[in-house]
């Protein structure tokens, strides 16, 4: 199971060399090494992507350094103007972009609809700048005929390190609030999934923003540390895996950059005693299954409280036998592959680590990992899982689900806080008091009552705490207004 399956013939909608996008010009990466791009449906390249250069990232910067100063002086009510062009054009576009997304990343096509939307959601906040991006003032603020004021200013250039499981919604976290507050943005697109924003790029050039103020650059770990150690770059926005994110934010932060670093998560699913089951159990299909669980916010533990007679565990098992693996672009499908073969393997040993650790396996998704074509793995769930095990602790990022049972509401809280991780928690129950109480103590970024996966909408901020986050401003809403801009006093008298 998981063996290496041999090259990969090329697919008859092969696309070519991905190319970047820099000063409003499609250009070749000087880097003359590259690597396949893979639909993870079928197994077969797709396209090959460049490993960039240091080289490519210093021509990115140069065009958004050039670009920055005219932009930051365009007035941001015309600023904007881009911006609700490019909307216009993500949405005439929404569906050609998530069947992109289903082909690159595999997710099932109404997830991929879903994200594009939530891309989408982000232009149309952004477009609030001219009230967003406003100051305060204060007349006679610092003595009588002294008025203080603040003004907010943006910064330069700033660029987003991108993960593979949402290729077209996590860029636009952070690009739409960056170029609307008067920043030049480069956008590094996982080189797993690059054709997405290949496609998004051709729109952006269509929306008539300045050459240079947003540009593409592809590539892998060299173009990550030349953003990371490049001087002209004021900020670097992450989002990926917790030792990424870790390293992301301390050589940012040496180099004197601004940083936000979203990584992993291990995110718990409480199940209380008076849960309303046949609601609450499809919200944990979509929560620990969706996307295959490569979501940051899939729930990968479900802790049940108090299920004496096993009805939780039962009615679990029951829903993921019947979800459906396959192909994402087919109707139906409930459940796609996951990325590549190495992640296959990867969530295959953290199975057989389960049942070695004496979790009880109730569910084997392994069956559909001997399919020849493709890297599938079927929902998979544990029971009597406990907390010290591997698969409660780790991230497996792959349609597994362990569940724990515990007798209270508090134990339950517990198996939370001794998790590393911290980007959400949700609880399923008709008691306010045992909500509230969650809402209150659970140690993580987002909370969800009654809701499997809470993703805050484009107006909220979204991250999470402990080891799923570095830095302070968390993306999307508010905190990204206060990341792509800095503040200025100015005191004023007239004599
Ligand atoms: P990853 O950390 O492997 O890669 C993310 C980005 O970092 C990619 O662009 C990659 O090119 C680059 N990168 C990878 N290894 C690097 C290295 N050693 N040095 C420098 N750069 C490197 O993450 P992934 O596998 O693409 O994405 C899945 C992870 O992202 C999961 O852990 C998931 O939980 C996390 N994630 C978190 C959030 C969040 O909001 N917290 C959202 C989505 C995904």
């Amino acid at each position: 199971m998981g063996t290496a399956k041999g090259p990969r013939p090329t697919a008859d909608n092969y696309r070519g060399m991905v190319r970047n996008y820099i000063g409003g010009e499609w250009v070749n990466s000087t880097g003359a090494e590259s690597q396949q791009v893979i639909n993870p449906a079928v197994g077969k390249a797709i396209a090959d992507v460049p490993l960039g250069t240091a080289e490519d990232v210093d021509a990115a910067v140069a065009a958004a350094q050039d670009a920055f100063w005219s932009w930051r002086q365009t007035p941001p009510q015309q600023r904007v103007q881009c911006l609700y062009r490019l909307k216009r054009l993500l949405e005439e576009n929404h569906e050609k972009l998530a069947r992109i997304v289903t082909e690159e990343h595999g997710k099932a096509l109404d997830d991929a609809r879903g994200s594009v939307q939530r891309a989408i959601e982000n232009v149309e906040v952004a477009c609030g700048i001219p009230s967003l991006m406003m100051g305060y003032g204060l007349e006679d603020g610092a003595a009588r005929g002294i008025d203080e004021d603040l003004v907010r200013q943006p910064l330069g250039v700033f660029a987003a390190i991108c993960p593979f499981n949402f290729p077209a919604m996590v860029p636009f976290w952070f690009l739409p609030y960056a170029v609307a507050c008067g920043d030049t943005f480069i956008v590094k697109p996982s080189e797993q999934v690059p054709l997405t924003q290949q496609a998004i790029f051709e729109l952006i050039a269509e929306s008539g923003f300045p050459p240079g103020v947003i540009n593409l650059v592809n590539g892998a770990r060299t173009v990550v540390d030349a953003i990371l150690d490049h001087p002209k770059i004021r900020g670097v926005s992450f989002v990926g895996s917790t030792p990424v994110a870790r390293y992301i934010y301390r050589r940012a932060s040496e180099n004197g950059k601004r940083v936000q670093a979203q990584g992993g998560a291990k995110n718990v699913l409480v199940l209380m005693p008076d849960a309303v089951l046949d609601k609450t159990v499809p919200n944990v299909m979509g929560s620990s299954f969706g996307s295959a669980g490569q979501r940051c916010l899939a729930g990968s533990l479900a802790v049940t409280v108090g299920d004496r007679d096993g009805r939780a565990v039962k009615a679990i098992a029951d829903a993921a036998r019947a979800l459906r693996v396959g192909n994402g672009l087919e109707p139906g499908v409930d459940v796609g592959p996951v990325i590549s073969e190495q992640a296959q393997e990867r969530i295959l040993a953290s199975i057989r680590r389960g049942i070695d650790d004496g979790a009880r396996l109730v569910v084997d998704g392994r069956g559909a990992a001997e399919k020849r074509d493709g890297f599938f793995v079927g929902p998979t769930v544990f029971d009597q899982v406990t907390p010290e095990m591997s698969i409660a602790k780790t991230e497996i990022f792959g349609p597994v689900l362990g569940i724990i049972a515990v007798d209270t509401l508090d134990q339950a809280l517990k198996v939370i806080d001794d998790i590393p991780y911290g980007n959400a928690a949700s609880i399923f129950t008709q008691d306010g008091k045992a909500a509230r109480e969650f809402r209150y103590r659970a140690h993580v970024g987002n909370v969800g009552i009654n809701i499997g996966v809470a993703a805050p909408m484009a107006y909220f901020p979204f991250s999470g705490w402990k080891d799923s986050f570095f830095g302070t401003l968390h993306g999307q809403g508010r905190d990204a207004i206060d990341f792509f801009t800095d503040r200025k006093v100015v005191i004023t008298r007239w004599f």
